[in-house]
């Protein structure tokens, strides 16, 4: 959108050619005729059309989107139809718009229950918990019914070098661990002990660690949410659990939970202990160690001969939970992303004035599976990852009204790109920030980055929105952010992509 689009000639020069030109506009008009077409593909993108495709994907037809399974294939097909249909080249294997990768992945199935034995007058009550509200299973437990003593574990790590261990003189074996996320050190407040902390902070650590132990079960007090990004070891059962299990089992111990962890925290030194609990998880769930997965990726090859090779990618996860349970629909999670990069391929795909260097639309699957569709990728790029000028990653951008731009402040000169487009055609709250990303790859921009690919991650805030459960439904969707986000992107990928030099990794 820039000014100059159209080289303007000297006038003498305009003058001799009077006569050709004579049954053609003027420089400035033909500029101005194709503002008029951008325009007019700009104003193509509408709120009910993209609503109607988050309506699309979170349909009972593709059972929640998690990578591996039929539903999500299904849904990878229907966008590569729509890329197809619109006229993007595709860039998967053998000249289709999939890229396959290999993505072990477990079903839950519905009856999972999680409950506590309460001795009452020399009886035995059986509470039971609320899926959704209080307990979500694990969403790759083992199959079967555990129920044993609980033991608290405190975050569940064995750090020899850091004279840390959790299990110190406890005996789990056959026991249930209750277990905490994450690790006593916050990558905000001391990045530089986190990084020490780092390796043991990952899920798939914490589980085996149990594993390890002899446990033979796990409440993970992550909060009721559903998380497949995690480990499958067959015979061991864990759920996810909040606020309301984990008080019920420190109830009656001289303990709070609260104080605990502030004493861990602290001290940096274990508060393990056995709870007096009994409690019993019972999972019904099957492993796929064969699962594939699949990203999807086409592209609008740019018009410019030289610029074409260099590549700008719209990103998002097309993937979700799946039914874990019960089906997690995962509107804002992320289905919002998907709609608003379908709108941006059809906007740019039918606008008659085409982006001199190339735009890759990337959905990505396996987020919600240690971001391992992302991960591929980028071991088996599409396009030369030197070649490729940035990427834009949507992640959960459907509930609000205001925009935040994860890492826009690492790459001001991107930054400004988006910062131009929404002061001249959207006028939102955009909001840049400084993502020191040491934690964890978390999102698919993340592991770009780590590539040394500049990449911002757009989110949406401002209304509520519901975190890996069965809420997230289209329901709690905002459908003109939606379509103000697409707008703007597609103003910022045009001004992007005819510029004569753009280098962010400077
Ligand atoms: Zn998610």
């Amino acid at each position: 959108m820039k000014k100059g689009r159209i080289v303007a000639l000297p006038m003498l020069f305009l003058f001799l050619w009077l006569g050709v030109l004579s049954r053609l506009a003027q420089p400035q008009e033909l500029e101005k005729a194709s503002d008029e077409k951008i325009l007019a593909s700009l104003h193509s993108i509408s709120s009910h059309k993209l609503l109607d495709y988050v309506r699309e994907l979170v349909s009972e037809k593709y059972g929640g989107r998690l990578t591996g399974t039929e539903g999500y294939n299904a849904s990878a097909r229907w966008v590569a139809e729509l890329l197809q249909k619109w006229g993007l080249r595709p860039a998967g294997d053998q000249g289709s718009y999939l890229q396959a990768f290999p993505n072990p992945y477990t079903l839950v199935f519905p009856g999972c229950e999680a409950y506590l034995h309460l001795p009452v007058n020399g009886a035995v009550v059986k509470k039971h918990y609320r899926f959704d509200e209080e307990f979500i299973p694990g969403a790759t437990s083992g199959s079967g019914e555990v129920t044993a003593g609980v033991v608290y574990v405190g975050y569940g790590i064995t750090a020899p070098e850091l004279g840390y261990d959790d299990y110190a003189g406890l005996d789990v074996k056959g026991k249930i661990v209750l277990m905490e996320r994450e690790v006593p050190v916050s990558p905000d407040d001391n990045p530089e002990l986190f990084k020490k902390w780092r390796p043991y902070s990952f899920h798939q650590y914490k589980l085996e660690n149990a594993v390890g132990h002899g446990a033979a079960g796990m409440l993970y007090n992550y909060g009721p949410i559903c998380n497949p990004n995690n480990s499958y070891r067959q015979g061991f059962i864990y759920s996810h659990v909040g606020d309301v299990v984990v008080s019920d089992i420190f109830a009656g111990t001289g303990r709070t939970h609260k104080e605990t962890l502030e004493k861990i925290r602290k001290k940096l030194k274990p508060q393990s202990f056995i709870t007096g609990k009994t409690f019993t998880l019972k999972n019904e769930t099957e492993h796929y160690p064969e699962g594939i997965g699949y990203n999807v990726i086409g592209y609008l090859e740019g018009s410019d001969p030289r610029l074409k090779e260099e590549v700008i990618i719209l990103g998002g996860h097309l993937d979700h939970l799946g039914r874990c349970y019960e089906l997690m629909p995962g509107a804002n999670d992320n289905a919002s992303a998907v709609a608003v990069l379908l709108g941006v391929a059809e906007a740019l795909a039918q606008c008659p004035v085409k982006p001199p260097r190339s735009v890759v639309f990337l959905f990505f699957g396996a987020e919600e599976q240690a971001v391992a569709g992302s991960e591929f990728y980028l071991n088996n790029p599409a396009f030369p990852l030197e070649k490729t000028t940035a990427l834009l990653n949507l992640d959960g951008v459907g509930c609000g009204d205001k925009i935040n731009v994860l890492a826009g402040n690492n790459f001001p000169e991107l930054w400004a790109f988006i910062e131009k487009a929404n002061a001249q055609y959207v006028h939102r709250v955009v909001d840049p920030s400084f993502f020191a990303n040491i934690a964890r790859p978390r999102l698919d921009a993340a592991r770009f980055l780590w590539k040394n690919v500049p990449s911002l991650s757009f989110s949406v805030s401002g209304a509520p929105s519901f975190y890996h459960n069965t809420k997230d439904t289209i329901e709690t969707i905002t459908p003109e952010i939606l379509e103000d986000l697409a707008q703007l992107l597609f103003v910022a990928v045009l001004d992007m992509s005819d510029e004569p030099v753009l280098d962010f990794r400077k």
